[in-house]
């Protein structure tokens, strides 16, 4: 058993975190570096941007052949994790939701021309892109079998009709990727399509509020009303739109993970520092044994959170789907980021709940990773499956003799 990382993406990962601590963590205590939104401002971003592509770090997770960096799923984690210490790091990368996902999937699963068409200006950094899937109540969510949202062949062309919403970047969004109904069937009834913003025939009825700061473009209620989809423009075969959330979800989930452990050693380090300044009643707060507690108890619920989320990485670069490691990644990391930050927050008095550290930006964003990407007990569920079809088996030990990848390229 091997934990240690190949040079070359060690090096990667020292990059990326050079870069964070020198060009990023700096921009955020200053508001002139931020939106309307709470995200890192359009101008800041253009500049941090084209000095990550200057550094060699733009766009770790493509092919080489897409103008990416080629980094297998194991040091996309490295990285992700030291990127999100700063809460400006995985946009600035090209690395945010939902492009990320949506970059990945693409890269996979759409034909050279699309890729040509679709993949490439996001990948480039060009454009944004959305993923809709989600419906307002009766329409799907936890349960994608529920989905309302119909695409009738007319004439060579899906029509679309329904509505969706919680469309993250929608706002700000040119590319599409939207799931929709085409048959009743249970397994094949879903497909997948692209469409770009400047197409008739849909609009965005609203930006939902939030409590937390928001991705660029925010968070959106669609509404189609005939939006014309050519045929060209169909990913995978019709049938495939569960294939392709599927191939789509197991890894955004898992980078995810990635990227709110870097926020959760943020939120740490944050604490670190103030405890061993601050004194209470003749003690400095690191000494006292209450206080250290809480800090052991957050650094090792960080590192089983990094155990897991590598584990599923490697077994993806394994050509696995990784599911229930991708489940047990993301019900422990998503919770470990609420209750590290909450115990970052504690630590730091008053100033904890002020804007003057990022703390109170990381609790609330916080919020949200138990829901997005499927709900902790939706995984469980997921997990008590596998447990109940695999029996003894579950529990296996990977093979030692299957293939590793080094660099992806
Ligand atoms: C910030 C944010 C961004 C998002 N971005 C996107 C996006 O870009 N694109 C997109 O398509 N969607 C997006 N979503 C939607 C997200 O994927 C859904 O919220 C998620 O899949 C859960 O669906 P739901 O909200 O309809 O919850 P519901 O299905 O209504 O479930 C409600 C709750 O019921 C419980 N529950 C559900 N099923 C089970 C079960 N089987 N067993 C036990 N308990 C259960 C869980 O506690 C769950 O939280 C986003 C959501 C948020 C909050």
């Amino acid at each position: 058993m091997d934990f240690s990382l190949s040079p070359d993406l060690e090096d990667y990962r020292r990059r990326v975190r050079e870069f964070v601590d020198r060009e990023l963590i700096p921009l955020e205590a200053d508001r002139a570096n931020y939106d309307a939104h709470e995200n890192i401002a359009d101008a800041t971003l253009a500049r941090v941007r084209a000095r990550v592509r200057d550094a060699g770090l733009w766009a770790l997770q493509m092919p080489r052949r897409l103008g990416g960096q080629g980094l297998p799923m194991v040091g996309l984690a490295a990285c992700y994790e030291e990127m999100n210490r700063s809460i400006f790091g995985p946009v600035a990368f090209n690395a945010a939701a939902p492009d990320d996902g949506n970059m990945r999937v693409l890269a996979q699963v759409a034909r050279p021309d699309q890729q040509e068409r679709w993949l490439r200006p996001i990948v480039d950094g060009e454009v944004r892109s959305s993923f809709a899937m989600t419906e307002p109540h009766p329409g799907s969510g936890s349960d994608p079998s529920m989905m309302r949202t119909t695409a009738t062949l007319k004439n060579g062309k899906w029509v679309v009709n329904g509505r969706k919403w919680f469309i993250t970047g929608a706002g700000v969004a040119q590319h599409f990727i939207l799931i929709a109904r085409t048959s009743d069937d249970a397994r094949k009834g879903l497909s997948a399509f692209l469409f770009d913003a400047a197409q008739p025939g849909w609009r965005i009825e609203r930006r939902i509020p939030i409590m937390g700061p928001e991705e660029h473009g925010g968070h959106c209620e669609l509404v189609f009303e005939g939006l014309e989809i050519p045929d060209q423009n169909r990913l995978m075969e019709v049938g495939d739109g569960l294939k392709l959330t599927q191939i789509r979800l197991g890894p955004a989930r898992l980078t995810h993970c990635m990227r709110w452990l870097g926020l959760a050693r943020r939120a740490m380090a944050v604490a670190v520092d103030y405890v061993g300044q601050r004194s209470s009643f003749g003690q400095k707060l690191a000494e006292r044994e209450g206080v250290q507690w809480l800090l052991g108890e957050a650094a090792m619920q960080i590192e089983i959170g990094r155990l897991l989320t590598m584990r599923a990485a490697a077994r993806l670069d394994q050509g696995d789907y990784a599911r229930k490691e991708i489940s047990m990644a993301k019900i422990v990391v998503s919770e470990t980021l609420q209750k590290v930050v909450d115990t970052a927050l504690q630590l730091n008095g008053a100033r904890g709940y002020s804007k003057d550290t990022p703390l109170e930006w990381i609790y609330r964003y916080a919020r949200q990773a138990r829901l997005v990407d499927g709900a902790s007990e939706v995984h469980k569920m997921v997990l008590a499956r596998h447990l109940m079809d695999e029996g003894d088996a579950y529990w296996r030990w990977d093979d030692a003799d299957a293939p590793r990848k080094a660099l992806v390229v």
